[in-house]
C-alpha cells in the first residue's frame, strides 16, 4: 500500500487545504463530497473514493453476519428503534481524538463511550491510526459538545466538519472546563 505524507514539512497551512482540496472527491456509492469529517484517512492514501458511511453500511453488515459486532455495531445495523434507544442514552463522553493522517487537526466531538466510537473509526482504518487523546464524562454529551463547538467557533478556529485545527493542550483544556451545571439550571 502506498502511503502519501499529506503535509510536507515546507506546506503553509494555505497549501495544506488546497491539497486537502485537490484530493478531496466524490463518494462513488452516494456522491456525497468527500471531506476528513466523512473519508477514513486510510482510503486518501489509497484513492478509495467512498465514504465512511457507504462502507460502514458494508462493513457493519460482514460483522454482525461474523458474530464480530459490538452492542453499537448491533444496534446500527438494526437501526430503527435500536439505535434510536442507544442514541437515546443522554450522558457521555465529549472527547478529542487524532490521526496522523490530519496531522495538527483533532476531532472534538461527542459518543456514549469514546473509546466504542474509536474503535468503531478503526473499522475503516487498517493502520489503527486514530487516537482518543482525552475524554470527559458528562451528563448531558449533547449539551456539552454543542458548547465546545460553541467555544471553538467564537476562538475563530479553523474547522472542517467536526475536525479543528486545534492543540491537543488547548482542546484539553477546552472540555475540562465545559460544566453540566453550566446549563442543568436552566
Ligand atoms: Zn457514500
Amino acid at each position: 500500500m502506498k502511503l502519501i505524507k499529506l503535509k510536507e514539512p515546507h506546506m503553509t497551512n494555505e497549501e495544506l487545504k488546497v491539497e486537502i482540496e485537490s484530493r478531496s472527491k466524490n463518494c462513488n456509492t452516494c456522491s456525497v463530497k468527500l471531506t476528513p469529517d466523512n473519508w477514513y484517512p486510510s482510503f486518501v492514501a489509497k484513492c478509495h473514493y467512498s465514504c465512511t458511511t457507504c462502507y460502514d453500511k458494508r462493513r457493519i453488515k460482514n460483522m454482525v453476519e461474523s458474530n464480530t459486532a459490538s452492542p453499537f455495531i448491533v444496534a446500527k445495523y438494526i437501526g430503527g428503534k435500536a439505535l434510536e434507544e442507544y442514541n437515546s442514552v443522554k450522558s457521555g463522553h465529549v472527547y478529542a481524538i487524532s490521526n496522523p493522517a490530519w496531522k495538527g487537526w483533532l476531532k472534538i466531538g461527542m459518543a456514549v463511550d469514546a473509546k466504542e466510537r474509536c474503535r468503531h473509526f478503526q473499522t475503516g482504518s487498517p493502520m489503527r491510526d486514530y487516537k482518543v487523546e482525552y475524554f470527559k464524562y458528562f451528563i448531558d454529551r449533547r449539551e456539552a459538545e454543542r458548547m465546545a463547538h460553541d467555544s471553538l467557533k467564537l476562538d475563530n478556529i479553523e474547522r472542517q466538519g467536526e475536525w479543528f485545527k486545534i492543540k491537543l493542550k488547548e482542546a484539553k483544556a477546552l472540555i475540562l472546563k465545559l460544566q453540566d451545571e453550566q446549563y442543568e439550571a436552566a
